[in-house]
């Protein structure tokens, strides 16, 4: 009996309008999907679709409608139904990631075990996440930073022609560690000003300071040495990672972004052959969609899976962030349930 699809429009909503370099919002419609199989056991995922993509909650629908006929008569058969996915919708990577999340949490439960396990990886070798602070107002976000004392590590949003404002409001409220993320929001002259004063201000590394396509302005930045140049919107899928290589020192793996679990280790994979650093990052999510990451966090040097921490209706309970630490469920497939 074939695989039987369910799904479900969730509006998430962030305690403050999460706002980066290209705008923001404070509604996030999101989609939980279910497949469930003939003995009624169920696997979970969640699409979380990115604009900036080219994907929107009714794009995602659309999707998992035309690959509903192709879902695998076995869920086990993950290798070529994730790349049949891949062949029917290219472009719709946050439906497919949704679908490959749900046959791996119902593989999971069919062999009794968390994810992690089946991968044979140690949940305790997770990195910290670090919790993003999105622009505002210096004086707001610096409330932010406050509000935020229980994570260790803080991500800041820039890509605003008043950074250094910013950088100073938050160095004033905090000496935690600090990591940067311009979102493609800076000129190749800007980004070369702003770099010493990163450094100043004790920034570990800077996430996509310059537009995708710019990887020589990126490589010519990562020349200066002053601090790591880790790509997310240049480096997509496994792919893009030899294409990156020479320009940054790391990646961004998002699964929104990579469309499946299997592409995100390929990338991962892809990024250790090339000696490059590898973080793991989201969207606007609920618990469910950050479960499917933290599974391969073992694997990685940096997170940033607050995307449930920062919304304030988070419908399901799985991987926990608390205080920063990456805590993996250890019931069978992501382990998720509703709250
Ligand atoms: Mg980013």
């Amino acid at each position: 009996m074939p695989l039987r699809l369910g799904t479900q429009v969730i509006t998430l909503k962030t305690r403050h309008p999460f706002v980066i370099a290209r705008g923001g919002s404070s509604d996030y419609r999101v989609v939980w999907v279910r497949l469930a199989d003939a003995d009624g056991v169920e696997g979970w995922g969640e699409a979380d679709p990115s604009a900036y993509y080219g994907e929107t909650a009714d794009t995602v629908l659309a999707a998992l409608g035309k690959l509903e006929p192709h879902l695998p008569a076995d869920p086990f058969d993950l290798e070529q139904a994730e790349a049949r996915f891949a062949q029917l919708a290219p472009n719709s990577a946050a439906a497919r990631a949704a679908l490959s999340a749900a046959l791996h949490d119902l593989v999971g439960k069919r062999l009794g075990q968390p994810l992690w396990r089946l991968w044979g990886l140690d949940p305790a070798r997770a990195p910290r996440s670090s919790f993003t602070i999105a622009l505002d107002t210096p004086e707001r976000m610096r409330e932010k930073v406050i509000e935020a004392s229980s994570y260790p590590i803080l991500k800041i949003k820039l890509g605003t022609d008043r950074d250094e404002e910013i950088l100073k409001a938050i160095r004033d409220a905090t000496d935690k560690p600090i990591r940067v993320d311009a979102n493609a929001g800076w000129t190749r002259e800007r980004a070369f000003r702003m770099l010493p004063v990163l450094r100043d201000f004790g920034v570990e590394f800077v996430e996509q300071p310059l537009p995708p396509r710019d990887l020589e302005g990126i490589a010519a930045l990562r020349r200066q040495g002053v601090l790591p140049v880790i790509v997310d919107e240049s480096c997509v899928v496994a792919t893009d990672v030899p294409r990156v290589a020479g320009a940054a020192d790391g990646i961004n793996i998002k699964l929104a972004k990579c469309g499946s679990l299997r592409e995100a280790l390929r990338m991962v994979a892809a990024a250790r052959a090339q000696g490059m650093l590898v973080m793991v990052g989201c969207m606007i999510e609920s618990s469910l969609g950050i479960t499917a990451a933290a599974h391969f966090t073992p694997l990685l040097d940096a997170a940033d899976l607050d995307g449930a921490a920062l919304t304030v209706n988070d419908p399901f309970r799985g991987a926990t962030i608390e205080g920063g630490q990456i805590c993996l469920p250890t019931e069978p497939g992501l382990g998720v349930r509703r709250r």
